[in-house]
């Protein structure tokens, strides 16, 4: 982007919040990807005339837990509103959203970025409740249709809004994998952006360095990965910056992004809050949350994915990147730390590199999850710990890993059960080492005569003679001593 300018970014973030049933009634919540069209869905859902909403308890404590997870001040009332406003996915003609009185205000979540961690200020957290989902079909031949699902109708959604703190692409990707994985810790979304459970608006402006009042913004809709949102705001930053040089105007708008072309475009001139016809829903009393219900769920949130990083380096002394592939997921954390409280001798760079470079290897292979995976925490610690021990080497770990993982054994019982117990006996490997020396005259003569690389030759004919088990360490000073 021209350095001339600045950039302000706000992001509205629409999170499924994944209760077994929907907002309003009792249908079940589906995943849309698999669930065949219009299958979960009753006369409250789909909008009939003499339905009547009521609101879903657990829905309330999600979006309860991420507003707290947030800082935010947590209204003791809230009130949900009818947003009005026609549209083929909106069976009943508007949105119960909450509008003046949100459940939420005023909270931030720290990221980390190349220039250090910022606060990033929330505006506002509400519940509302998602639309169904149209395809639009072109044929080949014929008039184009549309098709509904209404499956997706009436799934809990949470609205968070940020203030337009944001002013790098680098910043927005930093807050929407934050925000994802704080969800992801608190249990109430999967993150699985691919299956449209979390869908983005960004609001882009920019204005000359050194102003302070904010660029006229354009909304941009329906962003439903962290690819199309920084496409559609790198996109939007140049063609701004160029109309404001041109001596033009940005005007406020809302743009769709078209994904072939790569560009934004305009869908319609930015609607005002009055054109929703806001009022407060009927059919609903006020949102009234006791004060000790608010402290219970405070009292029950997991420690934040950023608090829990800082923990890691600080704790652990892992660098920024184990740190960072470590408390992504929360269930990858838990293994980590319960790992290490099951080590006799805890060494956090053992275990972290072990989790993130073999463990993660196999499961990655085998397609398993920390859900699926025969591998308890404690077992592993008791790998790491023949290893520490020196009873196994480094090569023969990894194969007892993979036979961890393939039966669901304990390292100690798969080591012993096949003999994999590393030798370090001196006398024994001498033994072999002087056997292979003599086996191999012309390349123990270059070796003396300067060939010095021939020792890691040497060094892979020792151990392959002993099945891969001897000491690294104690056959590397025999050869040096024998050579
Ligand atoms: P609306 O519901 O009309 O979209 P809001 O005023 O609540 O309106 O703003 C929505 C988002 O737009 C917020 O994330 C906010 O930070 C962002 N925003 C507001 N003004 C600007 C601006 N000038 N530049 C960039 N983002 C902005
Ligand atoms: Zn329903
Ligand atoms: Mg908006």
């Amino acid at each position: 982007m021209n350095a001339a300018y600045a950039a302000d970014i706000g992001l509205e973030v629409h999170a499924e919040l994944q209760t077994q049933s929907k907002m309003f009634c009792a249908c079940p919540v589906v995943d849309l990807t698999q669930a065949p069209p219009n299958t979960a869905v009753c006369p409250v859902c789909a909008g009939m005339p003499g339905t009547l909403p009521v609101v879903n308890e657990l829905a309330v404590v999600y979006a309860l837990q991420v507003a707290l997870a947030l800082e935010c001040e947590i209204a003791e009332t809230s009130i949900f509103a009818r947003k009005n406003y026609f549209y083929p996915d909106l069976p009943k003609g508007y949105q119960i959203s909450q509008y003046e009185f949100p459940l939420a205000q005023h909270g931030l979540l720290p990221i980390r970025t190349g220039e250090g961690w910022l606060d990033i200020r929330i505006r506002r957290v509400h519940l509302e409740e998602d639309t169904g989902k149209l395809t639009h079909v072109h044929p080949e031949e014929g008039a184009p249709y549309s098709l509904i699902d209404l499956n997706r109708a009436g799934i809990p959604l949470l609205e968070i809004v940020s203030e337009p703190d944001l002013h790098t692409i680098e910043q927005v990707q930093a807050y929407t994998r934050g925000l994802r994985t704080l969800l992801q810790y608190l249990g109430v979304n999967s993150g699985d952006l691919e299956k449209g459970v979390i869908r983005f608006e960004a609001n882009v402006s920019v204005r000359p360095k050194g102003r302070t009042e904010l660029g006229t913004r354009v909304e941009i809709k329906n962003l439903n990965s962290f690819r199309t949102m920084t496409g559609a705001i790198a996109f939007e930053l140049e063609r701004q910056t160029a109309l404001l040089d041109a001596g033009g105007e940005v005007a406020q708008e809302t743009l769709g992004w078209d994904e072939v072309h790569q560009a934004t475009l305009s869908q319609r001139s930015k609607e005002e809050a009055h054109d929703y016809r806001y009022f407060p829903e009927p059919d609903l009393p006020p949102l009234v949350l006791q004060p000790a219900q608010i402290e219970a769920a405070r009292a029950a949130l997991p420690e934040r994915p950023d608090r829990r990083f800082r923990r890691f380096v600080a704790d652990f002394a892992l660098d920024g990147y184990q740190a960072e592939l470590l408390t992504n997921d929360k269930a990858t954390a838990d293994f980590f730390e319960q790992t290490l409280t099951a080590m006799p001798e805890p060494d956090p760079a053992l275990a972290a590199n072990w989790i993130l470079g073999e463990l993660f290897g196999q499961m990655h292979a085998a397609q398993e999850t920390f859900a699926t995976l025969q591998i308890a925490p404690e077992s592993l610690a008791g790998l790491l710990a023949k290893l520490q021990s020196g009873k196994v080497n480094n090569a023969t770990a990894k194969a007892v890993l993979s036979e961890m993982a393939a039966t669901g054994k304990r390292a100690g019982e798969i080591i012993h059960t096949a003999g994999l117990e590393q030798v370090s006996d001196r006398n024994t490997l001498a033994q072999v080492v002087a056997e292979v020396l003599a086996e191999h005259p012309t390349e123990v003569q270059a070796y003396r005569e300067g060939k010095t690389a021939l020792l890691q030759w040497f060094f892979g004919q020792v151990m392959r003679r002993t099945g891969g088990q001897a000491n690294p360490i104690v056959v590397q000073a025999l050869l040096k001593e024998q050579l």
